[in-house]
């Protein structure tokens, strides 16, 4: 029997450990909670109107078609059984359990709300293609009610958005809701000004993009500015509900009526973080996150490996690694080229080390901050690097001709090709969480009707 690789995730970190197996002689299963590959770092285009949620989320089972030693499964893992070495997976209305020589996990991070998940139905956050959905859709939604309003305080609520957390991902945000307001809708409405709509962009820390470096943060921030983003830092948020959010500064405690807004702001490690740690006795950070061996696997199990966001290493100047694609790619790479070692009954342990190639911001068209090494840039040469580096690594050549037709309508033009919304994306959170898996929800109902009349109707809730 071949060698079993079984790969959890298929982000970056299971994707590129996978493609770098291709030609290794091992049988390769991988198991993903859903059927697509998500390009996370565009997803802020998904909630704004640019890019639709194809583009950023190829198929698995495309991706990897002439891959031969890969089985794709969907499903989430629950549990990993490290004596049977055994994964168990709840599927679409199955449950599942897959055998391991090899496993790689790789579930990335979920939103941390830092212990205050009721802020959750309020300010959705944006991690998957779900929440750039209902963002769009309670986006563009907040202009079509602020219209419909004639109390001004309700107008001025509905004009209202705020995004907490200024990373990359509340940045880009911030900048794309205020081209939308002053360059997309402006001329489309006869009762409200879009361009008096608020954006304001909240965060604890004293700069934006603070792991950028002074110059370039500063930057950063006068070009928001520029474009209207009020940008409040040293703010902390402490309350957010359905009409606003209280946050605390130097001013004091203040609310801000808000009918929108966005967090992006704190990642946690996902469930399976929690799980693994209980069977393996690993260690794992305040965010939940993995300690790993120096070659990224779990102390006392060589044969598991944690890569990409859910791991914690430290990176050469001791602090952990941050939680960026390149690091998720790189750590997927070297976890494939120690089971090759391993299969070729060479050494293994080396250590993995991170090559920090640079990080990237937009901030609006033709606007991006760039840190590359020394080298520090922004503006417009900023961008093109932006673009260019972004189009490389989103995946699929249909994606990527696709994606750059899109923004030739958004920063050439003034339009944006995907403003649709639908109810279901607006309110599909709550229906789902009333709801539960529908798989689940039919197999449940055909076991009820083969078993005769469900009598109370309890034969069809499911847990
Ligand atoms: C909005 C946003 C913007 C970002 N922008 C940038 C950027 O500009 N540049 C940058 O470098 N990084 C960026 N990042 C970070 C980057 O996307 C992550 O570091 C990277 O995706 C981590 O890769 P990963 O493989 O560890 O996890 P992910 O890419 O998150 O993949 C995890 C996979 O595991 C699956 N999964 C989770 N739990 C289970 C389970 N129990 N069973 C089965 N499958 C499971 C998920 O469905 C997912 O497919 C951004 C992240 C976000 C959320």
């Amino acid at each position: 029997m071949r060698h079993r690789v079984v790969v959890v995730g298929a982000g970056f970190g299971g994707l590129f450990a996978i493609k770098a197996l291709r030609r290794a002689d091992v049988d390769i299963t991988l198991i993903n909670g859903t059927a697509y590959h998500l390009f996370q770092p565009l997803l802020y285009q998904v909630a704004t109107g640019i890019l639709s949620e194809g583009e950023v989320a190829p198929p698995i089972r495309e991706v990897l078609k002439r891959q031969k030693n890969v089985d794709v499964r969907l499903g989430w893992v629950q549990a990993v059984d490290v004596e049977a070495k055994t994964v168990s997976v709840a599927g679409p209305g199955i449950d599942y359990t897959v055998e391991y020589d090899t496993l790689i996990v790789a579930a990335g991070a979920s939103q941390s709300y830092f212990g205050n998940d009721e802020f959750a139905d309020h300010a959705p956050g944006m991690k998957s293609i779900d929440d750039a959905l209902e963002l769009r859709a309670r986006i563009f939604g907040a202009f079509e009610v602020a219209d419909l309003q004639t109390d001004p305080e309700a107008v001025e609520r509905w004009l209202t958005f705020v995004i907490v957390g200024a990373g990359p991902t509340g940045t880009e945000m911030a900048g794309q809701i205020a081209e939308l307001a002053h360059r997309t809708l402006p001329g489309q409405y006869r009762r409200i000004d879009p361009h008096k709509a608020r954006i304001i962009l909240i965060d604890a820390l004293g700069a934006v993009l603070n792991t950028f470096g002074d110059r370039l943060s500063s930057r950063a921030q006068r070009q928001l500015e520029k474009i209207g983003v009020e940008v409040r830092v040293n703010t902390k948020v402490v309350g957010v509900d359905s009409t606003g959010i209280e946050v605390e500064s130097e001013r004091g405690r203040e609310r801000i009526g808000s009918m929108t807004k966005v967090w992006a702001a704190g990642v946690a490690a996902p469930p399976l973080a929690t799980k693994l740690s209980e069977a393996t006795g690993a260690k794992t950070d305040r965010a939940g996150r993995m300690l790993v061996e120096k070659d990224t696997t779990l102390p006392g199990h060589p044969e598991i490996f944690v890569l990409g966001d859910m791991m914690n290493l430290a990176g050469e100047d001791g602090r952990p690694l941050p939680g960026v694609a390149q690091v998720a790619i790189q750590s997927g790479r070297h976890a494939a080229d120690q089971i090759k070692r391993r299969l070729a009954g060479k050494e293994t342990g080396q250590p993995f080390k991170y090559f920090d190639k640079g990080s990237l911001a937009t901030i609006s068209r033709f606007s991006a901050v760039a840190s590359i090494g020394k080298l520090r840039l922004s503006g417009f040469t900023a961008w093109v690097v932006w673009v260019a580096v972004h189009l490389f690594y989103l995946v699929g050549f249909k994606n990527r001709v696709t994606a750059v037709l899109h923004w030739a309508v958004s920063f050439l033009g003034r339009g944006r090709s995907e403003r649709v919304a639908t109810q279901q994306q607006a309110f599909a959170r709550q229906a789902i969480r009333a709801y539960g898996d529908p798989f689940r929800r039919e197999t449940a109902d055909r076991a009820a009707m083969e078993s005769g009349p469900a009598g109370d109707g309890e034969a069809t809730r499911v847990p």
